[in-house]
């Protein structure tokens, strides 16, 4: 049986460090999904249609990777979707804090589903998407931090 892993998130934008969690993903399982998780009651920063298909863009060069976009709980989502294993990125603490629930309770939702975590790669811990969407809200240049270019403000 092919080893699926969901990897949601808001991805708001979709960053470096992501990329980075996606690409390990590949070498733990067959096929990665990048779940862009969208309340559709919350507004976001960067439309989820455009970051679905810069993420895609990203991973043009591997069929393994794909992206999907979902308004449903996650637990139910990598049901759906086959996917065994939830991806998660920790860098820190605060990351752990918050990941540790919620991994209990997306067990709780579906019990064959096991979380899986990879710790940052230190050059690449101080991204966040928050920061990210601040610095280009103020019309900092970006792109250093995304794996694509950012051409027009969102
Ligand atoms: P969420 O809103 O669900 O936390 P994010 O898009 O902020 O979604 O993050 C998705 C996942 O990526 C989370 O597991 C988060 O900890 C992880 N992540 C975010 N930034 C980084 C980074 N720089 N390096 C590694 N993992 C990261």
């Amino acid at each position: 049986m092919k080893r699926v892993a969901l990897f949601p998130g808001s991805f708001d934008p979709f960053t470096k460090g992501h990329e980075d969690i996606v690409l390990r993903g590949l070498r733990l399982f067959d096929e990665v999904i990048v779940g862009i998780g969208h309340n559709s009651t919350k507004k976001r920063y960067f439309p989820v249609e455009m970051m679905k298909q810069l993420i895609e863009q990203t991973f043009e060069a591997y069929p393994a990777v794909s992206v999907v976009t979902y308004d449903d709980l996650t637990a139910k989502t990598a049901f759906e979707f086959n996917a065994r294993f939830l991806l998660r990125g920790l860098r820190n603490t605060t990351d752990f804090e918050y990941e540790n629930s919620i991994a209990q309770v997306n067990r709780h939702v579906n019990e064959e589903l096991e979380t899986v975590f990879l710790i940052t790669s230190p050059h690449l811990a101080p991204i966040s998407s928050t920061i990210i969407r601040e610095l280009h809200k103020y019309g900092h240049d970006v792109n250093e931090f995304l794996p694509y270019q950012l051409t027009t403000l969102a």
